[in-house]
């Protein structure tokens, strides 16, 4: 055990508290990562609320990088000083969703205490295999994927999560052919990933729908065609109009809000399909009439993290960042330390398209 600081969820809704914690040296199969960058994503405020329960006290953070600083027995492709991005996919690499090639939703349920204690010793939650809100994890060997030495760890962080969410939702669930028109609910930071994912896949417009005129003008640097303002009556009637008179070959629901979730259809052309990436609360409910879908083709289908395979996807969108093809740096709205990262959690609560980043001074 080593102390590092973490920054604990102690009740939910209530501020995290920056403290000394305990971490476990890494075990068979595990490295320690101490961490230069963590951005915060909505997930993180969405469990810090109680949206979806979990443990109590727990360490959230799972949008991360950093360099290896130690590496369990039976790691043999990583070692201590290689630089790489976390992320929350943890896979055992042979069940069915595994060996199908979607490690996103690995079967196996991983049971053990984790490697976090509080400082007097208690049980402390490693929440979603990562507990990145803290100057160093220790993670499966699974979870992580070498980055170039050059690359900044503050811009290979957002990879870790909402850049794969985004751009690997329209490559690997939408599957999107180019010539396709595409809409996307939700200028957030997953929402411009999709964006910019549905230009780098080619597609022939794209429509962004946001309730803000500002997040439309972002979405717009970002590959965005077209704009259109979720606050109007029926907004898919200018979303058809953007894309020619008719409806999207897919819309990408980017947020957890239930009435993006109930629209989306309206949007989609006969045999289109939504993908569902957004995270609504645990219990929220989504109505549809079904024989709009069976009897037109359409499709309702889920994505979680992009549906990616981390190893194969996340060097190829670091070449496209490093050739100038996929845009990071205009993701990050802000950067802050660890003790502040209660007013950088307030700050991504105020609706701010972008990504604000926790940096490790060290
Ligand atoms: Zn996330
Ligand atoms: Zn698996």
């Amino acid at each position: 055990m080593q102390t590092i600081k973490a920054a604990v969820c102690h009740e939910f809704g209530a501020p995290l508290v920056v403290e000394e914690v305990q971490l476990a040296a890494p075990d068979m199969g595990e490295v320690e990562v101490t961490l230069d960058a963590v951005a915060i994503c909505h997930s993180d405020i969405s469990y810090a609320e109680g949206a979806w329960g979990g443990q109590l006290p727990a360490v959230y953070g799972h949008e991360a990088a950093g360099v290896i600083s130690a590496v369990g027995s039976g790691v043999s492709d990583f070692s201590a000083g290689d630089p790489v991005v976390v992320t929350l996919i943890r896979s055992c690499g042979t069940c069915p969703s595994c060996a199908g090639g979607k490690p996103t939703i690995c079967e196996t349920s991983y049971n053990g205490d984790g490697p976090l204690r509080t400082s007097d010793g208690k049980p402390l939650e490693q929440a979603m295999a990562c507990g990145a809100f803290a100057e160093k994890v220790v993670v499966d060997q699974r979870q992580i994927v070498k980055i170039p030495q050059d690359l900044g760890k503050d811009v290979a962080s957002l990879i870790s999560c909402g850049v794969i969410t985004g751009v690997g939702a329209v490559v690997n669930a939408a599957q999107l052919r180019p010539g396709q028109d595409v809409v996307v609910i939700g200028a957030g930071g997953v929402g411009l990933n999709a964006i910019q994912g549905a230009r780098i896949a080619g597609a022939r417009r794209i429509v962004a729908v946001d309730m803000s005129e500002d997040k439309l003008a972002i979405a717009k640097e970002f590959g965005a065609t077209h704009g259109v303002l979720a606050t109007q009556d029926q907004p898919w009637r200018a979303s058809y109009k953007a894309l020619g008179g008719r409806g999207a070959d897919a819309v990408l629901i980017t947020v957890g809000a239930i009435p993006a979730y109930e629209q989306a259809p309206r949007y989609l052309a006969r045999g289109g399909k939504a993908i569902m990436i957004g995270m609504p609360h645990s219990g929220a409910k989504a109505s549809y009439e079904p024989v709009m879908l069976a009897a037109v083709g359409q499709g309702l289908i889920g994505s979680k993290m992009g549906d990616v395979v981390i190893q194969r996807d996340i060097p190829w969108m670091i070449d496209l960042y490093q050739q100038g093809r996929l845009k990071l740096d205009e993701l990050i709205s802000g950067r802050w330390s660890l003790e502040q990262i209660n007013e950088a959690i307030a700050d991504t609560k105020t609706g701010s398209a972008k990504r604000n980043v926790i940096l490790f001074n060290r």
